[in-house]
């Protein structure tokens, strides 16, 4: 379907009519896109996207299937991470010269794990407007459709690629007493789960969903350790998400065990303040006692 077939255009012009005045001046709109199924757009979605001066997508090539499968002709421009710090006093002049604008990602909800965040900071500091139109989006519907209990979550999106900063986004993750939603390539699946695996253990559920929307839609649960084995030797396609099930209500070691972890780490030649941050992030301990045993050690 291209956007010149008239019962495509015909459909949306119906469609469009259910919400006519959904748009408004000086309004910036935070437009949810769909994740993969294109009728998961919603009609206010589509109004508003037919109705607006100017359309900002994080990639204007990308966005052109989605507009065009609808019809919608308005005019767009690119908004990404790397010109969205500049943009951002542009954005906020054309709202204020009365501009009606848009912000759609390639996929999903905007500022989820995509580019936004800039602008509708920029946005809100001037006192403009900023209207969110909700819709898809890959953390929710992979948290909706695990299994587990979702309420309440955290999205945590991707995880740092490398270094202290991934050890650590790892150790909150799996400390967490609620599931966390995190996003992943298919390339780095396996290697994932298995990180996570030798820090919640390999028992602790989990559930993979792939590809959400799509014809291959899948949810694959099991335990951290099967699942790192199954995605190591079968590396998946498609697009992912990890939904990691909550921590079991934790015990505190002793104090005296702390201890004696704190002079390990101490004897080794940590400082006092990478030992009291490893026994934050191991143990959820108390950010004064931890300040403690790290300095007595
Ligand atoms: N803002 C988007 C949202 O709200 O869903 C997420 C953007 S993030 C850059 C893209 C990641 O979302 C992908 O790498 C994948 O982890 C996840 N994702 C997007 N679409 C998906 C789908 N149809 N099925 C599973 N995961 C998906």
């Amino acid at each position: 379907m291209t956007g010149s077939d008239p019962a495509a255009l015909a459909a949306a012009d119906a469609a469009a009519r259910l919400v006519p005045e959904a748009v408004e001046q000086g309004v910036l709109y935070i437009v949810s896109t769909p994740i993969g199924h294109l009728g998961d757009l919603s009609l206010r979605a589509l109004a508003v996207l037919q109705g607006v001066d100017r359309i900002l997508c994080e990639d204007t090539r990308h966005a052109r299937t989605l507009l065009q499968r609808y019809g919608i002709r308005t005019p767009t421009a690119a908004l990404h991470e790397h010109n969205e710090a500049r943009s951002a006093a542009q954005v906020v002049a054309q709202l204020a010269g009365g501009a009606s604008l848009a912000l759609i990602s390639d996929a999903g909800t905007p500022l989820v794990s995509d580019p936004g965040e800039r602008i509708v900071r920029a946005v809100v500091d001037e006192g403009l407007r900023v209207v969110p139109v909700p819709g898809a989006s890959a953390a929710l519907a992979a948290l909706v459709g695990a299994g587990v209990p979702a309420h309440p979550s955290t999205i945590l999106g991707f995880l740092p690629r490398k270094g202290g900063e991934r050890t650590s986004a790892i150790a909150w993750a799996c400390r967490c007493p609620h599931a966390v939603v995190l996003y992943e390539s298919p390339s780095r699946l396996g290697a994932t789960l298995t990180d996570l695996a030798e820090v919640a253990g390999a028992e602790r559920p989990v559930v993979v969903a792939r590809e959400l929307t799509k014809h291959f839609e899948e949810f694959r649960r099991g335990t951290l350790g099967e699942l790192a084995a199954y995605y190591t030797d079968t590396p998946p396609r498609g697009e992912i998400v990890i939904v990691l099930s909550a921590a079991p209500p934790a015990e505190l070691p002793t104090e005296e065990v702390l201890r004696r972890e704190a002079e390990t780490l101490r004897a080794e030649g940590q400082s006092a303040r990478t030992v009291m941050e490893a026994l934050m992030a191991k143990h959820g301990v108390a950010r004064n006692v931890a300040y403690r045993l790290a300095h007595e050690s």
